[in-house]
């Protein structure tokens, strides 16, 4: 499917394409991000430059990821290689850590990840990112309104889930401002927001078993409506319950990420 026309390139709506176009949206976007010259910085679907432009200014040389070869074909001709590094393909298969040196006792973790993110794939590539945390500074992305607030929601809210858990569990964010749809060619249909996440240490993030946490997560929130009791069956009964403090009858949504901490936890330790 192709949508109207932007710049003589047909907008993709399976790529997620809505392209920046207000100039004082960008600016906006670019002084929160704060490039400084000699940063390691990877933009996530470029597009047709919008910010790609601003970043390479103040940074003399930006990665990009893009999946769409007409866009990269666009990009070669606009820049130098010394300028920009073009990564073809999918984000959600890309290594982001390979652009930076590791943790552990090296040069401290540095990569900065920004983007106008592709919103049909906006929670996946999420996930896929926290990967890499232990490796990034900090990461600024737009996304749909409903989303961000999804990512930066408080425990007994409609909007809390396993997003705002497995990323709040891991970063801390923010909600910088609200883009509206007329900043964007084509329009897209919803409100979108700036969030800003800066991984925490390492040392903070208390679970012993990070994958076990996820799939305790994600089971809590499986079925909303249902009871702790009934989503964490296979992890936990009365007496473990009881052990943590917890109320069985409680649904997820009232739990804290520490709470779900302490029941991953519980769990690893049996
Ligand atoms: N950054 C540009 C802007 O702000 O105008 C474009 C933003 S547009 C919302 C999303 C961009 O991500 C498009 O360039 C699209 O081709 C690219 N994209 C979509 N899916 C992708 C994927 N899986 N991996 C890498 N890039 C992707």
């Amino acid at each position: 499917m192709q949508d109207r026309n932007t710049d003589g390139h047909r907008a993709r709506k399976r790529f997620g394409q809505n392209f920046l176009s207000d100039p004082n949206i960008i600016r906006r976007i670019i002084d929160a991000i704060r490039p400084q010259p000699g940063e390691c910085m990877v933009e996530i679907g470029p597009g047709l430059g919008a910010m790609t432009m601003p970043l390479i200014e103040r940074l003399g040389h930006l990665h990009v990821v893009e999946i769409d070869r007409d866009l990269i074909a666009r990009l070669r001709e606009s820049w130098t290689p010394d300028q920009i590094t073009i990564h073809e393909g999918d984000a959600l298969k890309f290594d982001f850590g390979a652009l930076v040196g590791g943790g552990g006792g090296e040069a401290p973790p540095g990569l900065r990840i920004v983007g106008n993110l592709p919103y049909n794939i906006s929670t996946p590539i999420l996930f896929h990112l926290a990967e890499f945390a232990e490796r990034v500074k900090d990461m600024t992305f737009m996304l749909q309104k409903e989303v961000v607030m999804r990512m930066v929601a408080e425990p007994g809210t409609e909007e809390y889930g396993r997003l705002s858990v497995m990323l709040q569990y891991r970063f801390r964010m923010g909600r910088l401002f609200d883009v509206p749809p007329g900043a964007f060619r084509p329009a897209p249909k919803v409100m979108s927001s700036i969030v800003r996440l800066v991984p925490l240490p390492p040392e903070q993030l208390g679970a012993s078993d990070h994958a076990l946490l996820g799939r305790i997560v994600t089971a809590a929130f499986g079925q909303r409506r249902k009871t702790l009791k009934n989503t964490l069956r296979d992890f936990m009964d009365d007496e473990d319950f009881a052990a943590l403090g917890l109320d069985p009858g409680l649904r997820g949504e009232r739990l804290s990420v520490a709470d779900f901490v302490a029941i991953a936890n519980h769990c690893a330790a049996r």
